[in-house]
C-alpha cells in the first residue's frame, strides 16, 4: 500500500511550546553562540533570485518564522536557547565527550584523542538540535505544519520526532533512491506521525515539470528542496524547514561545541589541538567548531578545524566559491558559498547526508578566511577508519562521521607527544548496517 493514501494518525501531544516546568541540568547550555559576532568581516548576504538585491524579512515570511528570519541575520554573540527547547534538549545532552584511550592505544598514538558523540540523541545523530529548535518557533508562531526535504532520511526523521514533541505535522520529500533502497527512516518518520513522499512527485509544479523531462531520474536533494519550498508557499498555514546550509541551522548546532569548552576544561585540557568534523551542508562541523573557533578569535587559543569532505561531492575543495542557489528550480535565495553548480547530481554515496552541491556560506567564509581548513576523502578510506574505530571504541559511526574519524585516525599516526585531537561524532550507523556490510 502506498504511504501517500494512508490517512496520518494525529500527532499525540497536543501542542505546547509552554515548558513543562521539568528541571533541566545546569550541564545543558542556556545559549546558542553565534559566530558572526566575532568574525573580522561580515558573512556575505542572501540576495533574492528575482532581483538579486539582499533578502528582506519580508521574503523569506513565507517559509520561516520571524524568529529564524532574525536568526539568519543576527550578529548578537549569544543567542538565549527557549525553555521548552532545553527541556526537550535535556532528554540526550549534554552529549557525552569521551577520551578513545583503545583508539589511542591501538593506533600507538603519542596524542590524546577524544570524540563527541552526537548519536546518544533518539534518532541517532546531531540533527534534532536543530529540527527542535525550529519546531519550537514556527509551533509559536502560530504555524501547523511543516515540509522539509529529506536524502537518506536522517533529517527527516529528526524534523519527523521534533514536530511530534510539538504538536506540528510534517510533511518530507525524499530523494527517490533512498526512499526505494532505504526504507527504516521512512519508517521511523512515519511512526512520528508524518507523511513521506518520493521526489520528484507529481504532486508539485516543480516535480511535474521534472518528471517531464526526466521520467526515471532517482531524484536528487536540490530537487526534493524545491518540491518542499513550493508545498509550503502555497499553504499559508504551513512552513519549510531546512536541515543544514542556513546560518540559524548553524546557530542551533553551537549547543554541541559550548558543550565541548566546558567538557574539555574538566578533562584538564587547555584547547583542542585540532578538531575534524565531516562536512555535507556544513552544520555539526560548524556546531562543534564555531564556539572553539571564537575563543581562538576572542582568547588567542589556536585551535585548528578541520572540514572532512566526500571526495564524490567536494564543494570546499574543488568547488568554487560564488552566489549559487540552493535547489534546482532555483526558487530558493542565492547563497554565497561554495559549490558544485545547483545542477550537480552526486554519485551514489553511502554517506548519503554529504551528498549536497553546495555547503553553508558561514563555513564557506570560514574557509575563505583561513580560519578552518578543508581535505576531500576516498568513499573506502572512510569506512577503513570507521571499522577501525568501531573495533577499538565499539561505536559504529554514521557513514558520514568515518570521513571525520578517518582524517583524524591519519593525523593521529604521527602527532606531536601529547596534542589534543577532537572528533566530531555527528551520529551512529545503525540504520547504515547494509553499507558496512558491503564494505566488510
Ligand atoms: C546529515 C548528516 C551529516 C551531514 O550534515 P551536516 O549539515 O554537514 O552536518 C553528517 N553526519 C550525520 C550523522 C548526518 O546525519
Amino acid at each position: 500500500m502506498s504511504t501517500v493514501d494512508q490517512p496520518v494518525p494525529a500527532p499525540v501531544i497536543a501542542r505546547s511550546t509552554d515548558p513543562l516546568g521539568v528541571e533541566v541540568p545546569s550541564t545543558v547550555p542556556t545559549h546558542w553562540y553565534n559566530l558572526n559576532a566575532d568574525l573580522p568581516e561580515p558573512v556575505p548576504p542572501h540576495l533574492h533570485p528575482g532581483t538579486h538585491q539582499p533578502l528582506t524579512p519580508p521574503d523569506l515570511a513565507p517559509l520561516f518564522p520571524m524568529a529564524l528570519i532574525e536568526q539568519e541575520v543576527s550578529t548578537e554573540r549569544y543567542v538565549e536557547i527557549p525553555q521548552t527547547v532545553r527541556e526537550i534538549y535535556a532528554m540526550w545532552r549534554p552529549s557525552p565527550l569521551v577520551r578513545a584511550h583503545r583508539l589511542e592505544r591501538v593506533l600507538g598514538t603519542r596524542a590524546r584523542i577524544y570524540y563527541k558523540y552526537e548519536g546518544v540523541s533518539p534518532v541517532g545523530s546531531h540533527k534534532p538540535n536543530t529540527a527542535v529548535a525550529q519546531a519550537y518557533y514556527n509551533a509559536v508562531e502560530g504555524i501547523t505544519k511543516l515540509t522539509t526535504e529529506t536524502g537518506a532520511g536522517q533529517w527527516g526523521a529528526s524534523l519527523s520526532m521534533a514536530c511530534s514533541l510539538l504538536g506540528l505535522t510534517c510533511e518530507v520529500w525524499q530523494v527517490r533512491a533512498s526512499y526505494d533502497a532505504k526504507p527504516y527512516r521512512r519508517f521511523q518518520m512515519e511512526t512520528y506521525g508524518s507523511v513521506c513522499h518520493p521526489s520528484p512527485s507529481d504532486l508539485t509544479e516543480a516535480g511535474r515539470a521534472i518528471l517531464a523531462e526526466m521520467p526515471d531520474t532517482t531524484g536528487s536533494l536540490g530537487m526534493a528542496i524545491s518540491e518542499a519550498v513550493e508545498a509550503a508557499v502555497k499553504d499559508p498555514e504551513a512552513h519549510y524547514s531546512l536541515g543544514s546550509v542556513l546560518n540559524h541551522v548553524m546557530l542551533h548546532q553551537t549547543v554541541i561545541g559550548q558543550e565541548v569548552l566546558v567538557q574539555l576544561a574538566e578533562a584538564g585540557e587547555r584547547q583542542a589541538d585540532v578538531v575534524f568534523g565531516c562536512a555535507g551542508g556544513g552544520s555539526n562541523l560548524a556546531g562543534l567548531t564555531f564556539p572553539l573557533i571564537g575563543q581562538n578569535l576572542r582568547e588567542g587559543t589556536t585551535t585548528r578545524s578541520v572540514a572532512c569532505e566526500p571526495a564524490a561531492c567536494p564543494s570546499l575543495t574543488q568547488g568554487e566559491y560564488r552566489y549559487d542557489h540552493g535547489d534546482v528550480a532555483g526558487l530558493t535565495p542565492l547563497l554565497k558559498m561554495h559549490t558544485l553548480g545547483k545542477d550537480f547530481v552526486p554519485p551514489s554515496i553511502h554517506a548519503g547526508g554529504l551528498r549536497y552541491h553546495g555547503m553553508s556560506p558561514m563555513v564557506s567564509h570560514a574557509v575563505n578566511l583561513g580560519l578552518m581548513e578543508a581535505v576531500a576523502v576516498e568513499q573506502d578510506d572512510a569506512f577503513a577508519g570507521g571499522v577501525l574505530f568501531a573495533r577499538a571504541e565499539g561505536i559504529i559511526p554514521a557513514p558520514e562521521s568515518t570521513h571525520a574519524v578517518a582524517t583524524a585516525i591519519d593525523y593521529a599516526r604521527t602527532a606531536q607527544e601529547g596534542e589534543v585531537i577532537l572528533i566530531g561524532l555527528s551520529g551512529n550507523g545503525v540504520l547504515d548496517l547494509p553499507a558496512y556490510s558491503a564494505y566488510v
